[in-house]
């Protein structure tokens, strides 16, 4: 089982860590605990890199599968062996790109909630770029202007983010979360994550966030498709 360590720290960059196994075929290494993201909510996983009193090795992917996060290694050289302890890097670069652009699209998903009463099906991001699908049957490209000073006026506000790690029961209560699909949770699920964008927004969400809407920056609307009479997906790109 591995400590979530970005779960209560994203901005956590360096962090100590033990191999609590090791699986040679996938080349792949479990730790006690990780700040690698490992993916997940539409956010992509991770990168970077851990060390050993001996060598560095690239971190190119990371994954979650069960209770474990496993973080796969680069072949130039041989895997650490179980209790080894290493050092874990990420690439913050792309890991804050990342927290800022999720952020982003959940000022976009609050927005479009609260103005227009359409709820968000899907998503996706990469660094700086992201898309959410709605259902938003009034969508229509003069909506885009509109849409994209109204998501930076959000972001102008400078709204705190806060995550909170609720019991079950206690997250059932929150009206907002059960909008969310809250209700598809798995029920072995015991404790559920929210993230809170203060006065606009609040989801239950695994990722990665920044503290305050004033570090996403400015956001533009890049596109918009439809998808359906009904299903409208909408493009943001950050500076
Ligand atoms: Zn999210």
């Amino acid at each position: 089982m591995t400590e979530l360590l970005y779960q209560t720290d994203s901005y956590l960059q360096e962090f100590n860590a033990t191999v609590t196994s090791v699986l040679p075929t996938e080349r792949a290494i479990v730790l006690d605990r990780t700040a690698f993201y490992p993916g997940g909510g539409g956010q992509p996983c991770d990168f970077g890199t851990l060390t050993t009193e001996s060598k560095t090795y690239a971190v190119e992917k990371v994954k979650k599968q069960g209770e474990d996060v496993l973080h796969f290694l680069s072949e130039d050289l041989p895997l650490p062996s179980v209790g080894t302890v290493t050092r874990g890097t990420l690439d913050w670069v792309r890991r804050y790109e990342l927290m800022r652009t999720h952020t982003a699209l959940h000022v976009l998903c609050g927005t479009i909630f609260r103005d227009y009463g359409a709820q968000v099906t899907g998503g996706d991001m990469q660094p700086l770029k992201g898309r959410l699908d709605f259902e938003f049957e009034t969508m229509r490209g003069d909506l885009v202007r509109e849409i994209e000073a109204a998501i930076n006026n959000e972001v102008a506000q400078d709204r705190e983010i806060r995550v909170k790690i609720l019991p079950r029961e206690e997250a059932f209560q929150i009206p907002d979360l059960i909008r969310t699909k809250i209700n598809l949770l798995p029920e072995g699920i015991l404790q559920v994550r929210t993230v809170e964008i203060v006065g606009l927004d609040l989801q239950a969400d695994g990722g990665t966030h920044v503290h305050n809407t004033s570090e996403v920056g400015k956001i533009r609307v890049a596109d918009y498709k439809s998808k359906g009479a009904i299903n409208k997906r909408i493009y943001i790109e950050l500076e």
